[in-house]
């Protein structure tokens, strides 16, 4: 009887499964990984990771433009008597926040909603050098743009939920990184139990099978709507890697194959603006999860920060004015003429 990702047929189903398998082995092959394993979302995913590598002393640091449930739970960890810090994905910032304790350092990349991207060789070389790991979140760009394990990030996260599975139909996390890294965490989910069934798996692998074709179209639909939006006079400024404009461009051309397909703007006025806008908009569909065929929209501060007072959520750049587009795999005509008639 043998375990997670074997061939040999698991003598239980939390311990493995042949199709999910087959999927873990294609998720390494994407990402140049020995080892890829799944789990039964992101934060599944996020969350077991963080139950393996850290015990009761040890400090980790997040990069703060993140996904809230990222931060929540680096902050839940306070509990198991972990510290966090919570920084700007500024090299600098990182390298200030390093303690004797620093376990790991987490962030995005590219980061979620402002599309930050951290100097993640340079933060790569300072954490190797102190003994610390090195834990990317690729959700938004996919090993299509970005291979985080290439430039030596030790694991790097999905949430497949996202452009993996690419139809808004599954929820799976992956993490990808060395056998010596992913054995350990995989023998934790066996206990922990946030696996993938094998339906999921399936849809997983067939969204996989067009991940290539796809991303290419959000890449090129994002790039055209960035500079659609930058050179219209109701928008107020364009949060885009692929834009000249954006403050990590430059990082962005040098680390990346594709700027992905989300484009984060400021709509000039307030709450009522933005979310008349979001109503005249035709094809993109409201809604929170991103990475699908369709395209969708958010106004990021009511959709995701409305358990917040203004002053605090402001105070974190999400502003009523915010709005993030996800560009689906639509006809790029269509894309912009919508966001013109809306506009
Ligand atoms: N990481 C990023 C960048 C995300 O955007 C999300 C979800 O929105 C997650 C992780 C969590 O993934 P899931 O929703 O699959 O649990």
């Amino acid at each position: 009887m043998e375990g997670r990702s074997s061939r040999v047929q698991p003598e239980y189903g939390r311990m493995g499964n042949p199709t999910v398998s087959a999927v873990e082995r294609r998720l390494a092959a994407l990402e140049g990984a020995e080892r890829a394993v799944l789990f039964s979302s992101g934060m599944a995913a996020i969350t077991t990771l963080f139950m393996k590598i850290l015990a009761q002393g040890d400090h980790l640091i997040l990069t703060n433009d993140c996904y809230k449930k990222t931060r929540l739970f680096a902050e839940y960890m306070d509990k198991y008597g972990v510290e966090t810090s919570i920084v700007e994905p500024g090299l600098d910032a990182v390298i200030a926040a390093i303690r004797p304790t620093t376990k790991f350092i987490f962030t995005e990349i590219p980061t979620n909603p402002y599309l930050r991207i951290p100097d993640m060789i340079r933060m790569v070389e300072e954490a190797k050098k102190r003994n610390i790991l090195t834990i990317a979140d690729s959700t938004f760009a996919t090993p299509v743009n970005f291979r985080p394990l290439d430039i030596g990030v030790d694991i790097v996260v999905h949430s497949a939920t996202k452009y993996l599975g690419g139809h808004n139909d599954l929820l799976a996390g992956v993490l990808a990184g060395s056998n010596k890294i992913m054995k350990p965490v995989a023998d934790l989910l066996e206990m922990m139990g946030a696996i993938t069934d094998p339906n999921t798996a399936f849809l997983l692998d067939r969204g996989l099978k067009t991940l290539g074709i796809r991303v290419e179209r959000h890449n090129s639909n994002g790039l055209l709507a960035a500079e659609f939006l930058e050179s219209h006079p109701s928008i107020e400024k364009v949060f885009y890697p692929g834009l000249p404009s954006h403050p990590d461009h430059e990082l962005a051309k040098s680390l990346m194959d594709g700027y992905g397909g989300v484009v984060t703007f400021l709509i000039k006025g307030g709450l009522k603006e933005t979310l008349d806008f979001i109503d005249r908009a035709k094809i993109p569909y409201l809604s929170p999860s991103l990475g699908g065929v369709e395209s969708i929209i958010d106004p990021v501060a009511p959709m995701s920060f409305w358990k917040m007072d203004r002053a605090d959520r402001e105070k974190l750049g999400m502003t009523d004015n915010l709005i993030r587009l996800a560009t689906g795999i639509e006809d790029p005509e269509d894309i912009i003429a919508d966001l013109k008639q809306a506009l």
